[in-house]
């Protein structure tokens, strides 16, 4: 079968710009940044959604979430405040179906989203 784009992107036939990794994460700038810090968060292994995610993967969503943390601290971002979003199929707009929490910070947001 096909890799998704994001599977490249972790094995490298893609580039991108990586601003983390380690064994079970990698994270990328966005290539179309909707806010001046726009970061992607993946696991290595391919999940396609949030919906495919089992009990076992709890440390791994924990992990997610953490390094988006620590890179929000790097990025400057950490104080005014940033949002993580994790889209979960067509009427959240997901577009890539490999998991990947989306990490954006330095402007002001609104709420509700669009
Ligand atoms: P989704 O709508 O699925 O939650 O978000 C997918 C995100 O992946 C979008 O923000 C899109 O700009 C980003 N994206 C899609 N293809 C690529 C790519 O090849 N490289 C990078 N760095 N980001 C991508
Ligand atoms: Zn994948």
């Amino acid at each position: 079968m096909e890799k998704c784009i994001f599977c490249k992107i972790v094995s490298g036939e893609i580039g991108a710009k990586r601003v983390y990794e380690d064994e079970n994460v990698v994270a990328f700038e966005d290539i179309n940044p909707q806010a001046p810090v726009h970061i992607l968060v993946i696991p290595r292994r391919h999940i396609e959604r949030v919906n495919d995610l089992k009990e076992s993967d709890e440390k791994l969503v924990g992990h997610l979430v953490l390094v988006a943390k620590r890179i929000a601290f790097e990025k400057k971002v950490a104080e005014s405040g940033y949002r993580l979003v994790l889209n979960c199929n067509s009427d959240a707009g997901q577009a890539v179906f490999h998991l990947h929490l989306h990490l954006l910070g330095g402007r002001r947001m609104t709420w509700p989203p669009g």
